[in-house]
C-alpha cells in the first residue's frame, strides 16, 4: 500500500471539490482529490449554466475567473409569469447590487481542472473503493485502488464533495448526524437545444399544467424546462411534444416567437433537497457544496469550519 500526507483529502472532482482544492491551495494549504470517475466523465455531465453571486465570488476568490468573467453572460434580473402575467425582478437593485452568471457548469468545470493541473496539484481519477476511516479522531485517512495499486492518504481532514449518492454522507456516524429531506412529487424534464434564448433573461413560468422555465446557456444556446411527474420517463417526451407543452406554459407573446430546434440533450431530473448537519458539519446537496468536517482548528490562519459554512452558504 502506498502512503501519501496531505492535509485534506477530497473526494470527489466535481465544481465543489474542484473549488475548494484551488481555494485551500491559495492558503497555502496541501489537498489531494480522489474522484471516482475520469475527467472526461466529469465534463461530460450538462448541468447548471446559472451561477449565483455566492459561487462567482468564490470562483474568483480562487483565482479561477477569467474566462468565466470574459465570457459569461451577467444577469441583472429574471422574469416571473404567473397566469399569463410577466413580472420583472430586479435582481441587482432588489440585493444591492448582486447579479447571477449564465455560464456553463462544463465550462467551470474545465476552468477549474485547467487552473489544478497548471499549478500541478495531483488528483486521482478513476479511484474505486473509496472509504474514509478514522473519521472521529485527529488522524483521519482514506483508503483507495487506482490502476491496480491500493492507496492510503493521511489527511487534517476529509471533505466530502462527493454529492449525495457518495461515500462521505454514509460515513457521518449515526449519532452525529441530523438528515433533512424533501421530495418533491415531480421532476424537472431539461431539454438543451442549438437555439437562441426566447428572451434576455430567465423566465420562470407558474402554470395550471406545471411549472416551466426558460433558461440559457449562451446566445445560441437555450435550456428550457417542464415539471413533470416522477413516473414519465425522457422516452415519452418527443422533442416536438416538448416543445407543443413549453409554448402552452409560457406568457403567450414568448411562446409565438419562441425558436425550436432539435435537442441535443434531454434528461429528467428528480426534484429533492436534503442538508446533513451537526454542530461543525454540513453535508448538503443540490447546488450545494458536500463537506465533511470532523474537527475544527485552524489550518494556516484558516477556519476551515468557516470556509465550510461560507462555502454552503454563498453556493
Ligand atoms: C439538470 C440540472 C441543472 C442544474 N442547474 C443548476 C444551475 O443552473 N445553477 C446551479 O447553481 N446549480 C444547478 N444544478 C446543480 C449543480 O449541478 C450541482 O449543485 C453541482 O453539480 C454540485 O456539484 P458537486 O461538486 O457538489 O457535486 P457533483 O457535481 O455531483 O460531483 C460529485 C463528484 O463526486 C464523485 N463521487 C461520487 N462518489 C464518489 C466516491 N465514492 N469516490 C470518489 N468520488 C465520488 C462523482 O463522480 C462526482 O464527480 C443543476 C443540476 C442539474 C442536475
Amino acid at each position: 500500500m502506498k502512503t501519501i500526507k496531505t492535509q485534506v483529502a477530497i473526494i470527489g472532482a466535481g465544481p465543489s471539490g474542484l473549488l475548494l482544492g484551488q481555494l485551500l491551495a491559495k492558503q497555502g494549504i496541501t489537498n489531494i482529490i480522489v474522484e471516482r470517475v475520469t475527467g472526461d466523465y466529469v465534463l461530460g455531465r450538462i448541468r447548471a449554466g446559472i451561477l449565483e453571486q455566492g459561487f462567482v465570488d468564490l470562483v474568483r476568490e480562487a483565482g479561477v475567473a477569467e474566462r468565466m468573467d470574459a465570457s459569461g453572460d451577467v444577469h441583472d434580473g429574471f422574469e416571473i409569469s404567473a397566469n399569463g402575467q410577466r413580472y420583472h425582478i430586479d435582481l441587482k437593485g432588489l440585493t444591492g447590487g448582486k447579479t447571477v452568471v449564465c455560464y456553463g457548469q462544463v465550462e467551470i468545470t474545465q476552468d477549474l481542472m485547467d487552473a489544478r493541473e497548471a499549478a500541478g496539484l495531483p488528483i486521482y481519477y478513476e479511484a474505486s473503493e473509496v472509504q474514509p476511516h478514522n473519521v472521529k479522531s485527529d488522524t483521519p485517512s482514506i483508503t483507495f485502488e487506482h490502476a491496480g495499486e491500493q492507496y492510503e492518504l493521511q489527511c487534517d481532514y476529509i471533505a466530502g464533495c462527493d454529492g449525495f449518492h457518495g461515500v462521505s454522507r454514509q460515513t457521518i456516524p449515526e449519532e452525529l448526524r441530523t438528515e433533512h429531506e424533501r421530495v418533491y412529487p415531480f421532476g424537472w424534464l431539461g431539454l438543451l437545444s442549438d437555439t437562441p434564448p426566447c428572451n434576455s433573461e430567465l423566465i420562470y413560468c407558474k402554470h395550471e399544467r406545471g411549472f416551466a422555465l426558460a433558461s440559457m446557456r449562451s446566445e445560441t444556446r437555450s435550456r428550457y424546462y417542464l415539471q413533470v411527474p416522477l413516473t414519465d420517463n425522457v422516452e415519452d417526451w418527443s422533442d416536438d411534444k416538448f416543445w407543443d407543452e413549453l409554448k402552452l406554459r409560457l406568457p403567450t407573446d414568448v411562446a409565438e416567437n419562441i425558436i425550436t430546434g432539435p435537442s441535443i440533450e434531454k434528461s429528467i431530473t428528480p426534484h429533492d433537497l436534503s442538508c446533513v448537519s451537526r454542530c461543525s458539519m454540513v453535508v448538503c446537496s443540490w447546488s450545494v457544496m458536500l463537506l465533511i468536517l470532523y474537527r475544527q482548528p485552524v489550518l494556516k490562519g484558516l477556519t476551515l469550519r468557516h470556509l465550510m459554512w461560507q462555502l454552503s452558504i454563498r453556493s
